[in-house]
């Protein structure tokens, strides 16, 4: 592979994002309707599963999937309505203990996000996210009050002063930075173990356009300057509660890399060429296929890596 290859295949988005493939109907207008869901709950082909501390049961007999439940057989804890499927089927997670159950293990995203088809891989996300947030904001921001669940586990509300709060999401961007010479630029955060590089990304702050917080972060980060600022996709990342957007970003003309000590203790140019040589070499480990930045540097590579670590 040349460090030429033509930009063509970096125009369109991101095709494959593991945490970005539900495909349920998420009814949000049934949220609030008491009977709809407590109909839902009483069906008997209703499917649940047991969400705990971001963990749930998966078995891979026949393949990868999530272990279910009817309603009957579900433990108490609180309720997060997901989505009905095609046929009509409601899901549902349970806040609750994991029962131990013979050939089932219990996982979290890092571990199955990838490895599971598209349905569960979004039931599981979806799950995730809403658990960490309820057991976050159990207080009224207003008035310190104990809040309760309300809509089918996706608000939460003060019967002190009848405010309502929803899940939050933290937008952060996530940026694959190209120089004119179309190398991409790695970098090694703080605590990261000594191989292992990735892509710059830093949260969006209050009153900033994403395209001025991927600026402003490349800036913050190594000292760049960077336009061609482009979109390629978004994957949710509730670990604990992030959303990540994808950027191509461009360092155009000659400039110095000045890392921040602070954030960042290894940042460099790398052609194709020389990024397949490092990863073959065990000099340094690129990100799991799980996250929005080997996507991104797949994108840019132009097929697949060597030694892609596993999920
Ligand atoms: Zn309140």
């Amino acid at each position: 592979m040349t460090d030429t290859k033509t930009e063509a295949p970096t125009e369109s988005m991101l095709e494959w994002l593991a945490l970005a493939r539900g495909t349920l109907d998420r009814v949000a207008e049934r949220r609030r309707d008491k009977e709809w869901v407590g109909a839902a709950w009483a069906d008997p082909r209703t499917r649940v599963f047991t969400i705990e501390g971001g963990r749930a049961l998966v078995s891979y007999d026949p393949g990868p999937g999530l272990v279910f439940t009817s309603p009957g057989q579900a433990p108490e804890g609180e309720r997060y309505l997901l989505g009905v499927d095609d046929e009509g089927v409601a899901y549902f997670a349970v806040r609750g203990e994991l029962p131990a159950i013979e050939g089932a293990e219990r996982a979290g995203l890092r571990r199955v996000g990838a490895l599971l088809g598209d349905q569960d891989s979004g039931l599981l996300t979806h799950a995730v996210a809403l658990e960490h947030w309820h057991a976050t904001n159990r207080h009224c921001p207003r008035c310190g009050a104990p809040t309760e669940l309300t809509a089918a586990g996706h608000v939460r509300v003060c019967p002190a002063d009848k405010s309502e709060h929803f899940p939050r999401v933290d937008p952060a961007v996530i940026m694959l930075v190209r120089d004119d010479a179309d190398r991409v630029l790695l970098a090694r955060g703080p605590s990261w173990p000594e191989d292992r590089r990735s892509i710059l990304a830093g949260f969006v702050e209050p009153g900033e356009s994403l395209e001025q917080a991927v600026a402003r972060e490349v800036r913050e980060e190594v000292g760049l300057e960077v336009g061609d600022i482009r979109y390629l996709g978004s994957q949710p990342w509730p670990l604990p509660q992030s959303l990540m957007l994808g950027f191509f970003a461009r360092a155009e003309g000659v400039q110095e890399l000045r890392p921040d000590p602070e954030e960042i203790l290894d940042a460099a140019w790398y052609t194709r060429d020389e990024l397949k040589e490092a990863i073959e070499s065990g000099r340094i480990v690129s990100p799991g296929p799980l996250s929005i930045a080997a996507q991104l540097i797949l994108r840019w590579y132009g097929g697949p890596l060597p030694e892609m670590p596993p999920f």
